[in-house]
């Protein structure tokens, strides 16, 4: 078999693992008794379904391969941000190619929300609901302003790589990386070993890729075995709009920018993110999915590493526009349920602070619906009304993540063409052709040299 079949046959067994979890859990969940379980027997042993299987198997094997991903997070992030700082040419650029990221991120994050608000307050998707949940919902206090800046500094590098403090771990490559740019022959030979320690972990990211078909099965299985479709009933209004406001500005709101700002084809974007966006999609976490991130901007929409290096990090830790959208028109609908009139000024609040606590969600599940009580607060309403919702922020949320890290994806090729460093030829390559297909996600990164190197 060639190397371009293996890749194809990749891509498509993570399709088949995540149909077959599906269809899969789904089956166990429909053979659940009333108690929501049922005993079988094997050899005389009885086995509970759901201890055995949903547990037991789905949870061990999905938790084994999201945890395998995230191992990689920490050191990958800081190895290639490292070689990108010290690639550039000019360190000045860092300044403006940051000011362009951030300014961009909140951009498309104001953009979200306010469609958001915009939408849940024409189609009132809290009209008329009646309030007969039993799940309850306590805040947890929000950090001060000042307090998440002084928390982007690292006062001990060490400390920020053992919790996966993106903030910080970028703050700190990004000195590491100018410093080592100025330390002439020395700094040399220290980029080369960066350059190598980088690819042997690009490597780990194609060895656990192998694994990706089953760790995918895992995750969906669990997840239809586990789902509670009964709850969608009563905010199934709710739930649409979020959902169809998502796909919306995926598919309307990232394309017209990529044509206005990069005079780019969009639907090269949007093809290409189709492996991104099933790990996002399966591990609800735009934090996981970065080493597929990162790679699918460099090496399929051909975004220099001096960039994507810098921008994708960042966007995962602070680009979150799917979940402003689920912030506004959950506050909407909060406020419709408790039949509370929101001014203009509270609309202006929660722009704000929707924009605010996206940038301050952690790129893991569910935090997005952690961070709403923030926005709650801020606009006096009960933040008790989470509980609403929760039952089916699950599917939302992987929706969200993918339009979480196709709007990281999107900024990084912005920025990369306004930056004159976007491969074009990589990115406009027809994304079937057998070019791109070795280009894959899960390509071997070293059997290709680096644009940017
Ligand atoms: N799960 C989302 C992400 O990782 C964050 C959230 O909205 O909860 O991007």
């Amino acid at each position: 078999m060639s190397q371009d079949n293996k890749k194809t046959h990749l891509t498509l067994k993570i399709f088949i693992g995540m149909i077959a979890g599906i269809v899969i859990g789904a089956f166990l969940q429909m053979s659940f008794d009333d108690s929501g379980d049922r005993v079988f027997n094997i050899f005389g042993m009885a086995f509970s379904t759901y201890g055995f299987f949903v547990d037991g198997i789905f949870t061990i094997g999905g938790t084994i391969f999201i945890n395998s991903l995230k191992m990689l997070v920490v050191p990958l992030v800081f190895v290639s941000l490292v070689c990108g700082v010290s690639s550039l040419s000019d360190p000045s650029k860092l300044g403006r190619l940051g000011g362009k990221s951030v300014g961009l991120y909140v951009m498309t994050t104001c953009i979200a929300v306010t469609f958001a608000l915009i939408m849940a307050l024409l189609i009132k998707p809290g009209e008329g609901f009646i309030i007969e949940t039993t799940a309850e919902f306590s805040a947890n206090q929000a950090p001060s302003l000042a307090q998440v800046i002084i928390d982007m500094f690292p006062s001990n590098p060490i400390n920020a790589m053992a919790e996966g403090n993106m903030l910080q771990i970028i703050v700190f490559a990004v000195l590491f990386g100018i410093a080592m740019a100025k330390c002439g022959e020395v700094g040399l030979k220290v980029q080369k070993a960066f350059e190598m320690v980088n690819d042997v972990i690009m490597k780990i990211v194609l060895i656990i890729m192998e694994l990706a078909p089953y760790g995918v099965f895992f995750l969906m299985a669990k997840l239809a075995a586990t789902t509670d479709l009964a709850a969608f009933g009563s905010i199934l209004s709710y739930f649409l709009l979020v959902f169809f406001l998502l796909i919306a500005h995926a598919l309307i709101v990232y394309p017209t920018l990529l044509v206005v700002l990069a005079r780019l084809n969009p639907l090269r974007l949007l093809v290409k993110m189709k492996d991104t966006a099933i790990f996002a999609f399966s591990s609800s976490s735009s934090s996981a999915t970065l080493p597929i991130t990162l790679s699918t901007a460099q090496r399929k929409l051909g975004v220099d590493r001096s960039v994507a290096s810098f921008t994708i990090p960042l966007g995962a830790t602070i680009n979150m526009d799917g979940t402003a959208i689920m912030q506004g028109v959950a506050t909407v609908f909060i406020a419709q349920v408790y039949g509370v009139d929101l001014s203009t000024t509270d609309l202006l609040m929660v722009v704000l602070t929707a924009t605010l606590a996206s940038i301050g969600t952690a790129g893991v599940p569910g935090v997005g619906l952690i961070m709403l009580a923030m926005v709650l607060q801020q606009v006096n309403l009960p933040v008790e009304g989470i509980a609403l919702i929760i039952g089916i922020d699950r599917l939302l949320d992987m929706t969200r993540t993918v339009v979480n890290v196709t709007g990281d994806c999107t900024v990084a090729t912005i920025v990369a063409k306004s930056e004159g460093v976007l491969d074009i030829d990589t990115y406009n390559a027809d994304p079937f052709s057998d070019e791109m297909k070795a280009a894959s996600a899960f390509d071997d990164p070293t059997a290709k040299s680096d644009s940017s190197a």
